[in-house]
């Protein structure tokens, strides 16, 4: 058994009832799923694009890192996902930012996810769920979470969000 953190996000269409939507998917994807706040956040990379919601889901699995990336790619298709532009407008992100204490590279699958200590909206809900937590390199995510700025960056809904 194996705690995995996801982060998931989405700029287009009715942006809560989505979220919402992926994380009821997940749930038979992951067990003991807790979720994080509810964030929203300006564009990052593509700017031009609207803000989009973020959050972060906990969850426990015995399934391996890959099999775990084919069940949350067949969820974005199921969602109606158009892969298009990288970092362009989507309707659903759904990635596999930690994996326990795991370190894969994969022509499909890196984790930690390279952009983790970099992203404020995937940080503060990060460290909602675990500040203490520690990744593989040795840092912690309350931490990180303080390098990186936080403007653009905002909570709209406690944990609830998802119930
Ligand atoms: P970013 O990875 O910078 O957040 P993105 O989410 O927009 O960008 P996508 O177009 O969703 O990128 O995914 C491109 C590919 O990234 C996927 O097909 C997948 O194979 C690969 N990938 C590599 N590492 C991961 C990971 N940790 N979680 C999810 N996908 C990953
Ligand atoms: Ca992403
Ligand atoms: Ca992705």
């Amino acid at each position: 058994m194996t705690n995995v953190f996801l982060g998931i996000g989405g700029n287009l269409g009715d942006r809560r009832a989505i979220m919402r939507e992926a994380v009821d998917r997940l749930r038979d994807v992951l067990d003991e799923i807790r979720v994080s706040s509810l964030y929203e956040s300006e564009a990052w990379g593509v700017t031009d694009q609207p803000a989009f919601l973020n959050a972060v889901v906990r969850g426990t699995t015995e399934r391996q890192p890959l099999e775990l990336l084919d069940r949350i790619q067949a969820i974005e298709d199921a969602m109606g996902r158009v892969r298009t532009l990288r970092w362009g407008p989507r309707v659903i992100d759904i990635d596999i930012l930690l994996y326990g204490q795991d370190i894969v590279d994969h022509e499909r699958l890196q984790i930690p996810h390279p952009y983790l200590s970099q992203r404020s909206f995937v940080l503060r809900p990060l460290a909602d769920l675990a500040a203490g937590l520690t990744l593989p390199d040795g840092s912690l995510v309350g931490e990180l979470l303080t390098t990186v700025p936080q403007d653009g960056l905002r909570r709209v809904e406690d944990q609830r969000w998802a119930e």
